[in-house]
């Protein structure tokens, strides 16, 4: 029977669990799940639910996100969509095992099966090379023609302004600390170890501002039963690429009174006016790429932008407006010797960064990097499960792939040891950072008395460090200049560190 003959299909779209199988993960959360008495994790995913969008409404459509709820294959789905990024490709190869077993159809879509389509071909019955907006709906016609294709490939770039609603009525949205929202693709930098430039390219494309309001409207609860309000992080991948636009959302999103983060490159620590924009809207915090301390590293990555910058400057000016910046390293690019752990941890402690993120050189599939070190023969493996930024698979210049994730633990532990992060909390908390959010965004008496509740029940424990800082800690939960969240962050990075 052909599909047609049906009305509609049923269409599973999932978004397979982040991280290696029996290990700890920092990309589980599972501190967050832990502490919080729930499967709580950090945000959804965009793809999948822009898949649902673009969904036309005859079929019925089910979103499972593994790292929040269970997938149902007892659910009869006729198709199992998949969005797959690198490291979770072997478990997306898994499931398509269980959906082809039982006779649905796998399709899968995301970065690793665009870069690495052969590959994917073997484990589905076919590929969505680049972005779906394009080809999604001609796929699912194909298959309810009974022709579908191998391979979907969009001739060019969507056009954003023509994207639909992101469809997140379908996620479990109780279950995400924070919400997501991309207004912009494209970057107009080419480092080589990002992948932006292959999947996005280098021209700025956005939505339009109207557009944006309508998806943080759909957040917020306007129109839906949904009424809690979280944090935003806009998910482009620099959300000052454009700054005309950027000014212009900032004025749009501002009467939302948002609590909102983002990534942007190191230059926005001289756009005085943008920052100050950014900072009236509700901006708390900015993800900037610093990537390396070393000046010949960042020749060898192509991150010129980064090289006209000194680092603690651009945090104090960036900080100064109450917008703390989380920049990330990445350790193991040609210039690292076993000297730099210690390089970075120095710098780690002289600049106070809240919440640095330390990660192993990974060259993804797509990335020039990784054509050069495949070229080199430099991989170590393709086991994509290991390409979490926690493991060396690959052969480092100056060491060995041992040596680098040691290293690479050490920085770790060291920049998220308990006696660290009470130094880093207690100056923050000294020059009230958090002043502005606490006025305009306070932390409720109720969430710092649970808070504090739930820290006792961990005082009982082996950990003894731990114990010791949250003492320390108790009662200064109930001062104003405190905020809850950057705590538990902060926390749940020490847990991380140690138990691996
Ligand atoms: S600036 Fe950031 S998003 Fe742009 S190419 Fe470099 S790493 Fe990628």
């Amino acid at each position: 029977m052909l599909l047609s003959e049906r009305f509609g299909m049923k269409i599973a779209l999932i978004i397979p669990k982040n991280g290696v199988a029996g290990e700890d993960s920092f990309y589980d959360f599972k501190f967050y799940s832990k502490f919080l008495f729930s499967r709580k994790y950090i945000a959804a995913r965009l793809g999948v639910p822009t898949v649902a969008a673009l969904t036309p409404s005859e079929h019925e459509v089910r979103i499972f996100d593994e790292n929040v709820q269970g997938l149902d294959f007892d659910w009869p789905a006729d198709v199992a969509g998949i969005s797959v990024l690198t490291m979770m490709a072997p478990r997306a190869y898994e499931i398509c095992r269980h959906y082809r077993n039982r006779g649905t159809t796998t399709v899968l879509g995301g970065i690793h099966p665009s870069m690495c389509t052969q590959e994917a071909l073997q484990h589905c019955d076919s590929v969505v090379v680049g972005e779906a907006e394009q080809v999604w709906p001609v796929l699912l016609e194909d298959l309810e023609m009974g022709r579908l294709q191998r391979v979907y490939q969009a001739q060019e770039q969507a056009d954003l302004t023509q994207s639909p609603r992101v469809a997140r009525a379908g996620l479990a949205r109780g279950k995400y600390l924070s919400d997501m929202i991309q207004t912009t693709k494209g970057c107009p930098y080419h480092c080589e170890f990002c992948s932006v430039h292959a999947s996005d390219g280098q021209r700025i494309r956005h939505k339009t501002i109207d557009q944006v309001i309508q998806e943080i409207e759909d957040i917020q609860g306007a129109g839906t039963t949904f009424k809690k309000k979280k944090a935003i992080f806009f998910a482009d991948d620099n959300f000052i690429a454009d700054k005309a636009y950027a000014r212009e959302l900032f004025e749009a999103i501002k009467p939302y009174k948002l609590n909102w983060m983002c990534q942007a490159s190191i230059n926005i620590s001289e756009e005085e006016e943008l920052l100050r924009l950014m900072r009236a809207s509700g901006c708390g915090a900015v993800f900037i790429g610093f990537e390396s301390i070393s000046e010949a590293n960042l020749r060898h990555m192509n991150k010129a932008v980064n090289r006209r910058y000194n680092y603690i400057d651009a945090i104090q000016k960036i900080q100064a407006h109450g917008i703390l910046v989380h920049a990330s390293f990445i350790l193991g690019y040609d210039s690292d010797t076993q000297t730099s752990f210690d390089e970075l941890t120095a710098f780690i402690r002289e600049s106070r960064l809240l919440i640095p993120l330390i990660n192993i050189m990974t060259p993804f599939p797509g990335t020039r990097l990784f054509d050069r070190l495949e070229r080199a023969g430099r991989i170590l493996h393709k086991d994509w499960a290991r390409y979490d930024t926690r493991h060396a698979v690959f052969a480092p210049a100056n060491m060995s792939p041992e040596e680098l994730e040691a290293g690479y633990r050490r920085v770790f532990r060291e920049a998220y040891s308990f006696e660290a992060i009470w130094k880093r909390l207690n100056h923050y908390w000294d020059i009230d950072f958090w002043q502005l959010s606490n006025t305009s965004d306070p932390v409720r008496f109720k969430y710092r008395i649970l808070f504090a509740l739930r820290l006792t029940t961990l005082l009982v424990s082996t950990n003894l460090r731990r114990s010791r800082f949250i003492i320390k800690l108790l009662p200064r939960v109930f001062d104003r200049r405190v905020r809850v969240s950057s705590i538990l962050g902060l926390m749940a990075h020490n847990d991380f560190a140690y138990s691996q």
